[in-house]
C-alpha cells in the first residue's frame, strides 16, 4: 500500500494527496504510521517549494486574493497548493473562514490543489498535521505552498513557524482595533498588502500604504538586511499580484543568499520535534485507563485548594 501511494503522490496525483493528507489528519494509530513510512519514503523530494503564510481579519479578502494570486502563479508556470487553517471562533464555535464558496477559479484550475486543515479536532493544535501536509504538498511537486489563516487567534503563529514568508493582509481606513490585528502580527509580517485597492478605496488605500510603511520601520526597521515591505493590490482588478509575486521572490533569495533560509528552516523542524515530543508524552499519560479517574481527583483537589498545580501534576505523572 505504501509503495503504491509513494508512486502515486510522487506523480502528482492530487487524489491521492488528497488521501494523504487524510491519513496524517486521523488519529488512527495504524493512519499515523502508514504516513510516517510514506514521509520517511519521500522525504528526499521535499523541502523544496517556496512556503508562504497569509493572514488578515475576516473580510480582508484572503480568499479572493488567494484565487486571483494562486492563479496568477499557475499562469506563470507554478505548482500552487493552499492549506487553509481555520481556528473555529471561540465564541460561536463554529467556523470563522465560513462555509461558502471559497477560491472558486482557483479550485478548478488543475495545477492547484486546496485543502481545509479541520484544527478544531486537533486538541495540541494545529500544527502536525498541517506540517506533514507542507511535506506530502511538496513530495507530490507542488512548488508553492500557501498557508492560510485567519490573524485573530493562536494559529497564525503556528503558521509563521512552518513558513518562508509571512504576509498580512490588510484593510485601508478599517483601524488596526477593528481589524482585530494585534501589533505581535505586524511584527511577524515579511510583508504587506493593503488589499481591495480600487474603485473609490484607491486614494485611501495608497494612503494607508506610506502610514503602514512607516509604522513598519519604526516596528521592524531592519531585520537581517531586510526591511518588510507594503504594497497596495486589488484581487477583483488583478492589480498588485505581480509586485507581491516580485517581492516574495527577492525576499526568498535574499534570505537564501544571507543563510536566514536554511536556518530557519532547521529551527523550525527543531521546533516541531518539540512539539511533537511533547505531544507524544502526553499522550502517553493521557492514553492511561486510570489517567481520567486521576484528573478527575487532581482537578477537584486544585479547585478546593487542598493540593497546588504541582502537586497535582506529580501525582498525574507517578
Ligand atoms: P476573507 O474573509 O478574508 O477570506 O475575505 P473574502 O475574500 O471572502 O472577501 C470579503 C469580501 O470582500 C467579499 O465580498 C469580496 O468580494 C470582497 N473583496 C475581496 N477582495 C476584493 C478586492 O480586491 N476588491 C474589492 N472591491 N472587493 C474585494
Amino acid at each position: 500500500m505504501i509503495k503504491e501511494l509513494t508512486t502515486k503522490l510522487r506523480s502528482g496525483d492530487r487524489q491521492t494527496l488528497a488521501k494523504c493528507i487524510t491519513l496524517a489528519e486521523s488519529h488512527l494509530l495504524e493512519n499515523q504510521q502508514t504516513i510516517h513510512q510514506l514521509l520517511q519514503e519521500v522525504l528526499p523530494s521535499t523541502g523544496k517549494s517556496v512556503r508562504i503564510g497569509i493572514t488578515g481579519a475576516p473580510g480582508v479578502g484572503k480568499s479572493t486574493f488567494i484565487d486571483a494570486f494562486g492563479c496568477f502563479l499557475t499562469s506563470r508556470g507554478k505548482k500552487v497548493a493552499v492549506l487553509t487553517i481555520d481556528p473555529s471562533s471561540p465564541i460561536t464555535k463554529g467556523s470563522i473562514l465560513g462555509d461558502k464558496t471559497r477560491m472558486e477559479k482557483l479550485s478548478k484550475n488543475p495545477a492547484a490543489f486546496i485543502r481545509p486543515s479541520p484544527s478544531k479536532s486537533f486538541p495540541g493544535g494545529i500544527s502536525h498535521a498541517t506540517r506533514e501536509s507542507i511535506l506530502l504538498c511538496e513530495a507530490a511537486g507542488f512548488e508553492i505552498i500557501i498557508v492560510e489563516t485567519v490573524g485573530v487567534g493562536q494559529s497564525e503563529f503556528s503558521v509563521k513557524d512552518m513558513t518562508d514568508c509571512f504576509l498580512l493582509l490588510m484593510l485601508a481606513g478599517a483601524g488596526d482595533e477593528l481589524q482585530g490585528i494585534k501589533k505581535g502580527i505586524m511584527e511577524m509580517a515579511d510583508l504587506i498588502a493593503i488589499t481591495k485597492t480600487d474603485g473609490d478605496n484607491v486614494k485611501k488605500a495608497q494612503q494607508a500604504c506610506t502610514e503602514y510603511q512607516h509604522a513598519l520601520h519604526l516596528i521592524r526597521p531592519n531585520d537581517k538586511g531586510w526591511e518588510p515591505k507594503v504594497i497596495t493590490c486589488s484581487a477583483v482588478e488583478e492589480y498588485g499580484l505581480d509586485t507581491c509575486w516580485d517581492l516574495i521572490s527577492k525576499f526568498i533569495t535574499h534570505s537564501k543568499e544571507s543563510g536566514t533560509f536554511d536556518s530557519t528552516r532547521g529551527e523550525q523542524k527543531i521546533l516541531w520535534l518539540n512539539n511533537q515530543l511533547n505531544a507524544e508524552l502526553r499522550k502517553q499519560f493521557t492514553h492511561q485507563d486510570v489517567f481520567d479517574k486521576k484528573w478527575k481527583e487532581a482537578e477537584d483537589r486544585i479547585k478546593k485548594n487542598e493540593w497546588t498545580v504541582f502537586d497535582g501534576v506529580r501525582y498525574l505523572i507517578s
